[in-house]
């Protein structure tokens, strides 16, 4: 049975102060909390989160997909895992529209992120263009197709989060993340098989918050959230946390 995964994307937000943010969440979970929580800080706060987080796991945003080298301003997942790190986000909408990452450099990503044992949260979704031309569902299996790795080995998440939803404070019907988490399941299923796929993780991510988080985690397939804005306020987070808990 896999778990729940309630993970929190900071961007390109925090400093030093804010990591009583991640103490103040940490402090709120209850003992038995049925979730698992994860927080991805700036990567200049890796390490102090790490330090400070308790049972928060920490992840990264972004890896070169490379170990070392003359690459002046990345980061590797290597670095990343010996910061603390367990988890690292992959091809986020704004890594693919700010950087110009494409399926095939987070496909290496996703390779390098597992060879320092890192779990990759692998982000697909569809511009408002797109949704708007009914083609979500072809966009979501092409990403799917190109991102992910052809054998699956080791721990794996898949966040399914639409361009148009972030940080916008609309979110799909329910019907429609049901539709497109139940395709992203049987696509895994066809390349993995069914018992793989069914331990893969699958994330809706896009203006979750308090109030809508609740109806959100009932819809079928959908494991847990990848959440932006309200990640950042241990008193917006707690909360998502709490709904996905149950
Ligand atoms: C995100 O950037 O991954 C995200 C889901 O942002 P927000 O929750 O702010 O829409």
């Amino acid at each position: 049975m896999r778990g729940k995964l309630a993970a929190g994307n900071w961007k390109m937000n925090g400093l030093a102060a804010q990591v009583s943010e991640v103490e103040a969440l940490a402090a709120m979970l209850p003992s038995d909390l049925a979730a698992e929580v994860l927080i991805c800080p700036p990567a200049t706060l890796l390490a102090a989160f790490a330090s400070r987080a308790g049972p928060i796991a920490i992840g990264g945003q972004d890896c070169h997909p490379v170990e070392s080298g003359a690459h002046t301003g990345d980061i590797s997942a290597q670095m990343l895992a010996d910061a603390g790190a367990t988890y690292v986000i992959l091809g986020h909408s704004e890594r693919r529209a700010d950087h110009g990452e494409g399926d095939a450099d987070i496909r290496a990503k996703v390779a390098a992120a597992r060879a320092a044992n890192l779990t990759p949260i692998v982000c697909v979704g569809e511009t408002e263009a797109q949704y708007r031309a009914g083609e979500t569902l072809s966009v979501i299996a092409s990403q799917i197709d190109g991102s992910l790795p052809e054998a699956v080995e080791g721990d794996l998440v898949v966040a399914y989060e639409p361009v148009w939803a972030i940080g916008t404070g609309l979110v799909p019907q329910m019907a429609e993340i049901g539709a497109v988490h139940g395709a992203i399941r049987g696509q895994l299923a066809a390349r993995y098989g069914a018992q793989a796929a069914d331990a893969i993780r699958l994330l809706y991510g896009g203006s979750v918050k308090p109030s809508n988080a609740a109806e959100i985690f009932a819809v079928p397939d959908v494991d847990g959230a990848l959440v932006g804005g309200a990640s950042l306020k241990a008193v917006d987070f707690g909360p998502i946390v709490a709904a996905l808990s149950g």
